[in-house]
Formats: C-alpha cells, structure tokens, sequence
C-alpha cells in the first residue's frame, strides 16, 4: 500500500515504543473528518496494530475541542459520491463494499459503509488496548471516534453531544448510544441534541474517568503505561472477551438494524431535497 505522508495526524511513540499516541490535528476546523483524515486514521491504527513493540493506543486531539463530527463539506450532499474515498491518501478501500460514486441511496449506503461503519468496526476490534483521550467538544462523528476506543479518558470540560436528527437520520452511524447510556438516556440526548457534561457521561458509564484539564495528557499516559505492563497477549484476551460478550448481547446486529435505518432516513431527506428543488423550479 503505498500512502502519501499524514496531513490531519499526528503520530508519536512514547514509553520506548510501547505506546503509540495519534492525535488528530485539523485544528482550523475543530477536528472536522473529512475522508483524508479517517483514511490516514485507519492506517495509523494499523500501523500500531502491525508494530509489535506497540501495547496500547491513544487516540488524542489538537486544538479546544477532541472534534466537531464529520466535515460536511467533504463530500457534495445527497449526490455521488468522489470514487477516492480517502481524499487523497490513497490507501485502498479497508472493506469490500464498492460502487461509492454511484447515484442513489446505493452509492450512499456503501460510502458511509465504508468509511464510517466499516472503519470504525475495524479499529472497535482493533487487538490492542485503545484509549480516548477527549477534551472540548466531541459532537456526532466526534462520539463515533471516542466510542470505539476501549477506555476513554475525559476533561472536566469535556461535552457530548449527536444532534443528527437535524439531518433526519436517527443518530450518528456508529450507532452506540443505548449501550454506551442506557435506553432513556440515550433517547434524551437523540431526542433533544442537548450536550452531557464529562460528569453526567461517567455517571453514566460513558467514560471511565474525568480529571482536570492540565492533568488530561499526563493521566492518560500513566495510565495506558500502567496497563502497558500487561502482557500484550492477556490484554488482547480481556478485550476480546468483553467485546465478545456484548456481541453475545446482540451490540453488532442491533447496531447494523440502526444503521439500516440511518440510510432510510438520508434517503428520505434526499428524496425530500429533490421535491422540494423539482417544487421551485
Ligand atoms: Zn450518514
């Protein structure tokens, strides 16, 4: 695979190798993902997957806020989409979904399958330890992020937020919130859009842990060190074994039922922007 050199990361190995911190850095625009940066993402997560020197992964961000979801502007709305999913990078396709520049809610289906569901499944399973270290805001796509990571380490100023069902779809595609908040909890924050404050979210059992901001960068590392200390083996068993028994709940199918229902619903506000478009003309 041949890829041209990060643009949107930051990569940085620490504790002789055994962690490796990535970090995303599109500062000017709160961390926005465009297709660039979840494709230089998903090869980074490989990247240390591969390096067996590396025990534990930190996803961290730049700038005030961890990030503001997806770059809307990345892609051109409710049309086909660019048949360069990686906005540049080019890596290949980590899925087998295809036909991303084709009309319709098919082209649309497989590119958020590729570059949202997929990937994210892929770095969900991801056979080391990953830990999120989250500040600022993380709004829709910003949760998808933090969501697949194993642990997740927040500032006090940390807030949470998926406002999707102001585009019509029924929540981000990572679609995690009933376990991630309980059923109520999670239709209160799809229903109103409201943030969750740091402390609400580890009530909830949404993070693990929240600490002051000048402590966030330290914690984190003391903490995926202490972990580091495991062997790489016992760790990637303990990760199985719950990502196993949550499968066993049904997480994975009920989360592909969501995400059937997410296309539905931009396939309906797509067929609305048409009416309404053929309307004025
Ligand atoms: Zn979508």
């Amino acid at each position: 695979m041949t890829t041209a050199a990060y643009e949107t990361l930051r990569v940085e190995r620490l504790l002789e190798g055994a962690l490796c911190r990535i970090t995303l850095s599109r500062v000017d625009v709160r961390n926005a993902q465009d297709r660039r940066m979840l494709a230089e993402l998903n090869h980074a997560f490989t990247a240390a997957s591969d390096d067996d020197d590396v025990k534990v992964v930190i996803l961290a961000a730049d700038g005030p806020h961890f990030s503001s979801g997806h770059d809307l502007s990345d892609a051109q709305r409710w049309s086909c989409h660019p048949r360069d999913i990686t906005g540049g990078f080019g890596a290949e396709p980590a899925g087998i979904s295809r036909g991303f520049a084709k009309a319709g809610a098919e082209g649309y289906l497989a590119y958020e399958e590729e570059i949202y569901l997929g990937l994210c499944r892929r770095w969900y399973d991801l056979p080391k330890p990953t830990i999120a270290q989250v500040h600022g805001k993380a709004i829709a796509g910003g949760l998808m992020l933090m969501w697949v990571c194993d642990l997740i380490v927040a500032s006090e100023d940390a807030l949470f937020a998926d406002p999707t069902l102001r585009f019509g779809v029924n929540g981000v595609e990572w679609f995690a919130h009933p376990w991630e908040l309980g059923p109520r909890k999670a239709k209160e924050m799809l229903f109103t859009g409201d943030f969750l404050t740091a402390a609400e979210a580890r009530e909830r059992g949404m993070v693990n842990q929240v600490v002051p901001p000048d402590q966030l960068e330290s914690y984190t590392v003391e903490l995926a060190t202490r972990i580091a200390a495991n062997s790489s083996f016992a760790l990637k068993l303990a990760k199985m074994a719950v990502n196993q028994t949550v499968e066993a709940q049904g997480f994975g199918i009920a989360q592909k039922a969501a995400f059937s229902l997410h296309q539905l619903g931009h396939a309906d506000m797509r067929e609305r922007s048409v009416r309404t478009e053929a309307a004025g003309s």
